[in-house]
Order: structure tokens, then C-alpha cells, then sequence
């Protein structure tokens, strides 16, 4: 045991936090960082200088505790949102971690459960410890996909109290069809499970991609979560946000903590907001750099799997350890997500994607 984990120990931890590991994507200093799935784009100079404004006006009124409501962001998200919501059917906290946290807390706990479908989003697991829900893991199959049957056979199993699915889904990078959600749904009856479908990436999809938000009317326990850390370039912002029935925002209410958002992220995420059309165009060339790298990656032998999202998850190496380190001896920082034979690589700016797709091709031609 390590000295550190042995010093933690003598601490009264609770039971199922004991021998856990922090979420812990490296974070190195090196000169392109592909591993974390940001947007590589950085906000467009007219978004900087609205935020600037913004934030600079919001200093101001420090002194006051911000709208506990935060109603005129709520609003803003909802008319970007369309799909006929309204500012009742949003709720926001610091990134969807916090979203996914809170409704944790509000519909989780003790004797209770969490289901997913990993490979997935490798904090799912840590926000069940976190909030005491227990957590039941039904892997995918060889290929990484889930069937409609399949989901509705393992929520029923469970009698899953919340069900995650992932879409597009992290780290395989690909959107899951409407009927896998309508499925978890209709099998969730029985447990009364809420069913969340993390939209991280959504706006990332192949054109013609439907988002769970079409299904949302008439299904009281279905939540879509969204972020505005990828496609909107704000990850250091910390604003994640979900579109539901009202009552789920009435049910985190309960368990948020009172003024959770503070004035400067608020007038941060309203500044980006007005500017949404600026931060989209960048979206659509992330989606280009992301197709080259799918190609790039095809031509070399390797298999990528389709994808959705702003990173790329390809298979086909027999040491994926090895590729991992001498991309990083070029100073292009991938992440090894620990599954056999294969690495996610986020897409980056047109330069940044030719460094990785010159630098894995080195690589491959001297076969690491
Ligand atoms: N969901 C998924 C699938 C993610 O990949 C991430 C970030 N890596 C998040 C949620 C959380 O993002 P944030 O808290 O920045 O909104």
C-alpha cells in the first residue's frame, strides 16, 4: 500500500470511498494537448471581449450574492436549446459533473442504484461512490455498441433507479440510436428509474444525428445533459446544464447548494450565449479536423470508430502504450484510456491534428 493511501486510511473515510483513486487525467506540460477532449479552438476574439465586458460589469455587484435562479441564463439556454422548452425545464451547476452530481443526490443514495454501459464516462463510477449509489456496470459488446434489448433487459434486470447512457459516448465517440433511449426508458417503468442521457458532445454529431431532446415531452423521468465545456469552449468556465420536466429542477433545488453559480460564471455563460453562431463555426471545423483524423487513421491499417463527438477512439495497436509514449516524445499528449489495443485522441486545430497524424504515422511505419 502507498504511504499516501496509508495516511488516508487512518482517516474515518466512509466504506466505499476507501481505496478509491481521484479522477486523474494527467495534466502535463506539453505543447499539444489532445487528451482531455476540450475544444483546441479557444474562444474567437469578438466571444473574449464580450466576456470581458460581461464579467467586468458582474464585478461590480460582487458584494451581492448572484441570482439564486440564475433565471436569465436558464432562458438563454432554453432559446438555444429549442426543441419548445422554456427556462422551467433547465437546470445549470459548475459543469454537467455537478449536474450529474446533483441528481445523484437528489435520486441516488443508499440502497439505491446507478446502471451504465462502460466502456463510458470514467466518472459515472466515481459520482455513485461519491453520493453512496451503488453502481452496476453491464459492459457493452465486442464491438462497443448497445442494443434497445440489451439496455432494456439489464435496466429491468437491475431495477435500475438511475440509468446513464452516454451519447455520444465516452470514450468510443459514437451517438446511440433514439430507440436505445426509448428502450431504457419503457424497461425503467417498473423501478420508476430517471433515465439521463449525457449529451456532452451533441453538438459535434453527423449532421441528421437525432438528440434525446425530441423525446423529452411526455416522459417525466427522462433528463437531457448537456455542457457548455465542449462545443462553446468554456471548460475553464465550469458550466454544465440539463433540459428535463420542471419537476426535476424542483427536485434539485433541494439538494444544490444556495447560490451555486456564481455572478462571473453566469455573466460568462450569457456573454457566450449571445455569441453561440461564432463558437458553432468553430465547432464545424473541429468536425473536420476530427473526419481527417478518422481517414488518416483508416489509411493507416488502424481501426477508429465512428465518430460524433470532437475526439476520435481507434483500435488495432498492438501496444498502445508504446504509441501513447512516443506521441508524447513529440510533444502531442494523447490518452490511454485502458482499454486493450487501443488510444482516444481529441481533434485539435488543423496544425495540431497534422503533428498527430504525422506523428502516428512515423510511428506505425518504424512499428512501435
Ligand atoms: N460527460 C461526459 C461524457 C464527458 O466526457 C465530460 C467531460 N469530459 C463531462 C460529462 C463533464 O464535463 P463538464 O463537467 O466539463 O461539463
Amino acid at each position: 500500500m502507498s504511504e499516501q493511501l496509508e495516511r488516508l486510511n487512518r482517516l474515518p473515510l466512509r466504506g466505499n470511498l476507501r481505496g478509491l483513486e481521484p479522477y486523474g487525467a494527467p495534466q502535463l506540460d506539453v505543447p499539444i494537448l489532445l487528451n482531455v477532449n476540450e475544444n483546441t479552438h479557444g474562444l474567437p476574439e469578438t466571444v473574449h471581449q464580450a466576456i470581458v465586458s460581461a464579467v467586468s460589469a458582474a464585478a461590480a455587484g460582487l458584494n451581492r450574492y448572484p441570482d439564486r435562479e440564475f433565471t436569465e441564463l436558464r432562458t438563454a439556454l432554453s432559446r438555444y436549446l429549442e426543441h419548445g422548452l422554456t427556462a422551467e425545464n433547465i437546470w445549470a451547476a459548475n459543469g454537467s459533473n455537478e449536474v450529474l452530481q446533483q441528481i445523484l443526490q437528489a435520486f441516488g443514495g443508499p440502497g439505491r442504484t446507478l446502471l451504465s454501459f462502460p466502456p463510458t464516462y470514467s466518472m459515472y463510477p466515481l459520482l455513485a461512490s461519491g453520493t453512496d449509489t451503488e453502481y452496476v456496470a453491464v459492459p457493452r459488446g465486442a464491438d462497443f455498441t448497445i442494443s434497445p434489448e440489451a439496455v432494456a433487459a439489464a435496466v429491468a434486470e437491475a431495477a435500475a433507479n438511475v440509468v446513464v447512457l452516454c451519447s455520444p459516448n465516452n470514450p468510443t465517440g459514437t451517438a446511440l440510436g433514439l430507440d436505445v433511449v426509448e428502450a431504457a426508458y419503457e424497461a425503467g417503468e417498473a423501478s420508476n428509474a430517471i433515465v439521463i442521457v449525457d449529451e456532452a458532445y451533441a453538438e459535434f454529431a453527423h449532421a441528421g444525428t437525432p438528440s434525446a431532446l425530441t423525446l423529452l415531452p411526455g416522459r417525466e423521468r427522462l433528463i437531457v445533459s448537456r455542457t457548455m465545456s465542449k462545443a462553446f469552449a468554456l471548460a475553464g468556465a465550469r458550466v454544465g446544464y440539463l433540459a428535463a420536466a420542471p419537476q426535476i429542477a424542483d427536485a434539485l433545488r433541494l439538494v444544490r447548494l444556495p447560490y451555486h453559480l456564481s455572478a462571473i460564471t453566469q455573466a460568462t455563460a450569457l456573454a457566450a450565449l449571445e455569441h453561440a453562431g461564432a463558437l458553432l463555426a468553430n465547432v464545424e471545423d473541429i468536425k473536420t479536423q476530427r473526419d481527417r483524423i478518422v481517414d488518416g487513421l483508416a489509411e493507416l491499417g488502424l481501426k477508429p470508430a465512428p465518430s460524433d463527438s470532437n475526439f476520435v477512439f481507434f483500435g488495432g495497436l498492438d501496444d498502445p502504450h508504446a504509441v501513447w509514449q512516443g506521441l508524447l516524445e513529440t510533444g502531442v499528449l494523447i490518452r490511454d484510456v485502458g482499454i486493450p489495443g487501443h488510444l482516444r485522441v481529441t481533434a485539435g486545430t488543423e496544425a495540431e491534428t497534422t503533428a498527430f497524424l504525422d506523428g502516428i504515422k512515423a510511428l506505425m511505419s518504424s512499428r512501435v
